[in-house]
């Protein structure tokens, strides 16, 4: 059960960003930026380990520029401050290329200066020294073996020192900042374990960048597919068979490369967390997590030449929702299908009942602005026809509000984990309901009481229950009263999540049942197919 609490659903953010790219595999990259420090949650700074030791440089165009290396197997990114203000330094030369800065660098070190790279100015720079004031630095430009000028940092420099604070790399580049790869970054075993709330071993490079002062954001530069190996064994349990996995793998793969630049505020195309997609460290990978991402490299789902917006979500009951009746906008692969190897009783949250009082339900609308009152009811207007709730009505004591769509299932989404649920009031009578036809059309009929004529023209009264004989077969109906108490109502559902797209346990079902993943992505996501990327 521990694992299954980990399982992710894509939410209402997704519902906004729904795009339509018109676009071929080959266009996609293979380079992803996912944010792991950002925001209001940067760090001071980032320690960095590797038994490899480092390859550092910046990040540019999706391609690591390598300035240099260390043996050191750890180092660390910090504001270029000395004794709280922006640092000085010494400044010889700039270069066009990395490596001529490196080649200078060295012949400085040769002869005694000790001297580091830096990305100062858009330019590569060979520097010395850390001072904290100007005139400091101006000594030492005139009197070191070698003559310089003073370079004066930004507040929001970086540097990157060794394990005995010596500096390696400055960067003064809000744009770029410095980025830290393990020394044989195309080993991709080569790993890296960072400091701070998201401690760990991560493939790829890490690129710190300081947005604002004294805080680094920290974006972890890694191949696509290393990537689905920390999103698909988040997303589902390695356990599960491998051709749901590979399913998964697709799915991750679709939507990560739809979301290319989508935090662009903060440099990086998607973060580590839901509102993206769970992202972890290495530790939590497996052998039939690598099978399924590595079995369906670089493939893309696609409708017709469209990359498909291939959400998914935990369970889905019955039927698969039809994406307009949850965000509005229909697309023609995002159709409600039957779910039927999904086993919604068993599975976590598959089915639910939940209550909500009619105290918590007012409160709920008045802090979402809805001020209608002391709600007294709660009603289902309106039905897709897959079964969801289309329509919802709460009533008050002073005015009512109608939700429709995804926000029937998030109003009260303490109550409600899909948009397949009903609705009652504790303590409410439900009678039986009769049909009668006229020879046009059906009507419904509740049965609270039957009055029967009898044989002396008196009329009698039944109330409770009643029989009915058509000639063959007697059914009795009996009126009953909704459980819980009438300040209560109670819903009771199915699935877990949006319910568009695949079911994560009916994927898990298919697979058990013998599909294959293509026929599992091909079922939920109508009329798609599957081309390689890369
Ligand atoms: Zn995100």
């Amino acid at each position: 059960m521990k694992f299954l609490s980990k399982l992710t659903v894509i939410n209402i953010i997704m519902a906004l960003t729904l795009y339509c790219p018109s676009a071929f595999a080959a266009e996609y990259t293979d380079t992803l930026r996912v944010g792991i420090y950002y925001g209001s949650a940067t760090v001071k700074n980032l320690d960095l380990k590797s038994d490899d030791g480092f390859a550092f440089g910046i990040f540019k165009d999706r391609e690591f520029i390598q300035i240099s290396t260390t043996d050191c197997a750890s180092v660390s990114v910090v504001p270029d401050i000395t004794e709280n203000v922006p640092s000085y330094h010494v400044d010889y030369a700039s270069y066009s290329t990395a490596e001529e800065a490196k080649t200078a660098a060295e012949e400085l070190k040769a002869i005694g200066i000790d001297a580091f790279t830096a990305y100062y100015k858009s330019q590569f720079h060979t520097m010395s020294g850390n001072y904290k004031n100007n005139n400091d630095a101006l000594w030492a430009a005139e009197n070191l073996a070698v003559k310089g000028t003073v370079a004066t940092v930004s507040d929001t420099a970086l540097r990157l020192v060794d394990g005995l604070g010596a500096t390696l790399f400055v960067a003064d580049d809000k744009t770029f900042g410095v980025t830290v790869y393990p020394k044989h970054y195309e080993n991709a075993d080569s790993l890296i374990s960072i400091s701070g709330s998201a401690k760990g071993t991560y493939r790829g490079g890490f690129e710190c960048r300081e947005l604002t002062d004294s805080a680094i954001t920290v974006v972890n530069t890694v191949p696509v597919e290393s990537y689905l190996y920390s999103v698909v064994c988040r997303e589902m349990s390695p356990s599960w068979e491998v051709e749901a996995l590979k399913a998964q793998a697709v799915c991750a793969r679709n939507f990560a490369l739809g979301r290319i630049n989508y935090h662009k505020q903060y440099g990086f195309d998607v973060c580590r967390t839901v509102c993206c997609q769970a992202y972890s460290t290495s530790a939590d990978q497996s052998q039939s997590v690598h099978t399924a991402v590595d079995e369906t490299r670089g493939e893309l789902l696609f409708y017709n030449n469209t990359l498909v917006q291939a959400v998914y979500s935990s369970s889905m009951g019955a039927y698969t929702e039809s994406v307009e009746n949850v965000w509005g906008t229909p697309f023609p692969y995002l159709v409600s299908v039957e779910n039927p190897y999904e086993d919604t009783e068993n599975v976590y949250n598959g089915k639910w009942t939940k209550s909500l009082t009619k105290a918590r339900a007012t409160e709920i609308m008045n802090s979402r602005g809805y001020n209608i009152g002391d709600v007294t009811s709660i009603t289902v207007l309106q039905r897709t026809p897959a079964g969801g709730v289309l329509k919802l009505q709460v009533t008050g004591t002073n005015g009512s509000k109608i939700f429709e769509r995804e926000s029937c299932r998030t109003v009260f989404s303490e109550a409600t984990y899909s948009q397949r649920y009903t609705v009652t009031l504790g303590g409410q009578a439900v009678y039986p309901t009769v049909y009668t036809y006229n020879g046009n059309k059906t009507s419904s009929v509740a049965l609270s009481f039957v009055s029967v004529l009898g044989g002396n023209n008196t009329t009698t009264t039944l109330k409770g229950s009643c029989i009915a004989y058509d000639g063959n077969t007697k059914t009795s109906y009996t009126s009953t009263t909704t459980s819980g108490d009438s300040n209560t109502f109670v819903f009771s559902g199915e699935g877990w999540g949006h319910g568009v797209g695949m079911s994560q346990y009916g994927a898990k079902g298919m697979a058990m049942a013998g599909f294959d993943y293509e026929e599992i992505l091909t079922h939920y996501y109508t009329g798609t197919h599957i081309e390689k990327a890369y």
